[in-house]
């Protein structure tokens, strides 16, 4: 079959761009700093790493391929992937109310690490951000019916994007998409005109900060089932808008996907309902 021939190829080449990278490579885990060993479980037992460095872990599957961690060691891996993923609807008057789920909630190391991708441009961690979002992703699917399922990371103003070199959602989005076999949809949404970011405001402006913003084009979103991807979800205006805009295009479903999301005080939050708290298995 050609999708399977296709899934293999990306898989061999992924196996030799971590093997060539195990040669060139020595980084330290982001959170404690110890030196990573790349391919580290090969050594595993025969070599004594003295309390210095740890290997790398396997967190993922890719087509039955395992995939280690190059820059988060296997002991802060089990803190981080221990986090336990949220789900909230969203619901506003007269819109359609849609899932959120996040793989973690937005404090302490997630938040240095989504940090140290989106504004130090340290994309080596987007691998495993991308899996801590996974995390959600069994509450998330339950939402869709994964044939016509398309991923649509959330977009950056084409400048914004120029001056940051890339999309912190594109990334997680590519990732997402080797793990879950959903494709990318790219170019289904743009935004039209540059926002403030949307940290910097208060939470009634940053609604009225991101309305219609986003353009979406119909002919490629019409009849899909659409799962946004973005690193945070804050207030939920952003998602909130993008769903809107992708529903008006025509998508059957829409569910958000994103690494991390804040905690939210019950009785102050305007559009997402109360969070639930959910045990992976
Ligand atoms: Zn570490």
């Amino acid at each position: 079959m050609i999708t399977n021939i296709h899934l293999n190829s990306i898989s061999i080449f992924d196996q030799l761009l971590d093997f060539f990278y195990s040669f060139i490579s020595e980084e330290d885990c982001r959170l404690c700093a110890r030196v990573m060993l790349a391919r580290g479980q090969l050594m595993d037992g025969l070599q004594d790493f003295g309390g210095e460095a740890r290997p790398a872990i396997i967190h993922r599957w890719i087509n039955d391929t395992p995939r280690y961690s190059r820059v988060i060691c296997s002991d802060c891996w089990q803190g981080l992937s221990s986090e336990t993923p949220l789900m909230g609807f969203y619901e506003q008057d007269g819109e359609r109310s849609f899932a959120i789920v996040s793989g973690a909630p937005y404090s302490g190391e997630m938040r240095s690490l989504i940090h140290s991708l989106k504004y130090e441009g340290d994309r080596l961690l987007a691998p495993d951000l991308a899996a801590i979002m996974l995390n959600g992703w069994r509450m998330g699917s339950i939402f869709l019916n994964q044939k016509n399922a398309v991923l649509v990371p959330v977009p950056l103003h084409w400048r914004k994007g120029m001056e940051r070199g890339f999309n912190q959602a594109d990334l997680l989005a590519n990732e997402a998409s080797k793990v879950l076999d959903i494709p990318v949809l790219r170019g289904a949404i743009k935004r039209r005109r540059a926002t403030t970011p949307q940290q910097s405001l208060e939470k009634a402006e940053r609604f009225k900060n991101v309305e219609n913003a986003f353009h979406g084009n119909p002919s490629k979103l019409m009849g899909r089932a659409v799962v946004l991807v973005d690193d945070v979800c804050t207030s939920g205006a952003t998602l909130a808008e993008c769903a809107r805009e992708v529903n008006r295009c025509g998508a059957t479903k829409v569910v958000a996907l994103t690494v991390a999301r804040t905690m939210l005080r019950a009785g102050r939050d305007s559009g997402i309902n109360r969070l639930r708290h959910e045990q992976k298995d």
